[in-house]
């Protein structure tokens, strides 16, 4: 039988690569819904080829925009905001959900599509960042499985295949460095948007490759790694690694470490993610490894990439300081991409609204709802003043 998809996040960078593997194998996968935020064009096209029962988007501008684009005869029924993204999660027949949405957008969906009893592939780390506890909690009661589509977690759940967990020692993380990695501090003021967006090694959407530009990315899959496989922070290794085939490894107390390697393209861990436990024939090249050479490891360097720190620090406060962390990031990336503050401020106005921030403890849902909420008021009015 096929499996049904909706896919959240469709016409993104993960999305999209989402769909390249559907289109290969369309005797293993059907989309029911296809959801979207404002790219109507793109949305309208994917609409054609896939013919979903349901399409989202962000309002109700964007659903008018979008029917005019679709021709008639097509099944799909068009809906918007946050209730149109819920039904898409949650949506009958639908097997699985892949949840790439960008930022704290996807957390609800995500907890809806729990709720409905959908699998997940979920590529949306900030769902994790903002409410693991929360989340795991909700996949363990409604035995639902959650399937990492982030690369490095894909290559530790890969890692860990056929393993006692009570046998992991460790997790070793590991980092690309993105684009400034030799680059020297007194150099960092002078970074342009455009320079933290050309990624060395990866093509993603605009936040996380600026997220990859600070290491935040990284911090926050530490905090990801964390609650997808019941590790604390100090399990965690981070390593940076800037030819980005080991895609992450777990140490075992044997001393044995088992490793993930790849070319780096995010197909292998979306087809891993869906098709999982079986292999799909994806025509991926192998690294070149005697073209490579040598693989090089180092360590982080927190001095310089202050946000690894911020999210370490997030970790040992707990409670809704993670929460704090995603949202005051998201609002300082924005606020970079817009020039209205300088790469070194985003983790000055991230680390003064965790400074700012009266954590809660055993925070529900809507703790978690209204501390994301303060964050980003908080980050907004520190942006205003610089
Ligand atoms: P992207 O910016 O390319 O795409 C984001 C998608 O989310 C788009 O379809 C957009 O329409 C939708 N979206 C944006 N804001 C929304 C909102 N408010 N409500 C509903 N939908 C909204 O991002 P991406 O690079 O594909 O990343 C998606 C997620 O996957 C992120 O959480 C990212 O951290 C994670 N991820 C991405 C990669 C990668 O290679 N791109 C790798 C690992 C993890
Ligand atoms: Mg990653």
């Amino acid at each position: 039988m096929r499996k049904a998809l909706s896919l959240l996040g469709a016409t993104g960078s993960i999305g999209q690569s989402t769909l390249t593997i559907v289109a290969q194998f369309p005797e293993l996968f059907t989309v029911s819904a296809l959801a979207a935020h404002t790219r109507v064009e793109l949305l309208a096209d994917q609409i054609k080829r896939f013919r979903p029962q349901l399409a989202v988007v962000a309002d109700k501008v964007h659903a008018r925009r979008l029917e005019e684009l679709l021709p008639g005869g097509l099944p799909t029924e068009v809906l918007y905001g946050e209730d149109g993204y819920q039904m898409a999660a949650a949506l009958e027949g639908v097997d699985m959900v892949v949840g790439a949405m960008v930022g704290a957008a996807g957390l609800k969906p995500t907890l809806a599509a729990i709720a409905a009893g959908k699998d997940i592939a979920l590529a949306n780390k900030e769902t994790l960042v903002m409410a693991g506890e929360v989340v795991m909690g909700q996949v363990a009661a409604k035995g639902v499985r959650l399937l990492p589509v982030d690369s490095e977690h894909s290559a530790i759940f890969q890692s860990l295949v056929g393993h006692r967990r009570e046998d992991l020692a460790k997790v070793l993380l590991t980092a690309s460095g993105g684009p400034f990695r030799t680059r020297r501090a007194e150099s960092f003021d002078t970074i342009q948007p455009a320079d933290a967006l050309k990624h060395p090694n990866w093509s993603m959407g605009s936040k996380i490759t600026i997220d990859s530009a600070t290491l935040m990315n990284k911090g926050l899959e530490v905090i990801e790694a964390m609650w997808l496989f019941g590790v604390t922070a100090e399990q965690i290794e981070v390593v940076v690694h800037p030819e980005s085939i080991v895609h992450s490894m777990v140490a075992y107390r044997d001393g044995s470490v088992i490793g993930q390697m790849g070319v780096p393209d995010m197909k292998g861990a979306i087809a891993y993610a869906l098709a999982y436990p079986e292999r799909l024939i994806l025509e991926q090249p192998l690294p070149d490894f005697t073209g490579i050479g040598a693989l090089t490891f180092e360590t982080p360097d927190i001095g310089r990439f202050p946000c690894l720190r911020l999210a370490f620090d997030a970790v040992s406060t707990g409670g809704t300081m993670t929460a704090v962390l995603n949202a005051a990031n998201e609002m300082a990336v924005t606020a970079f991409m817009n020039e209205q503050i300088g790469f070194t401020q985003i983790p000055r106005v991230i680390e003064a609204v965790m400074a700012a921030h009266a954590v809660r403890y055993h925070a529900d849902i809507d703790d978690i709802i209204a501390a994301d909420g303060w964050a980003r008021e908080e980050a907004a009015r520190l942006v205003a003043q610089l």
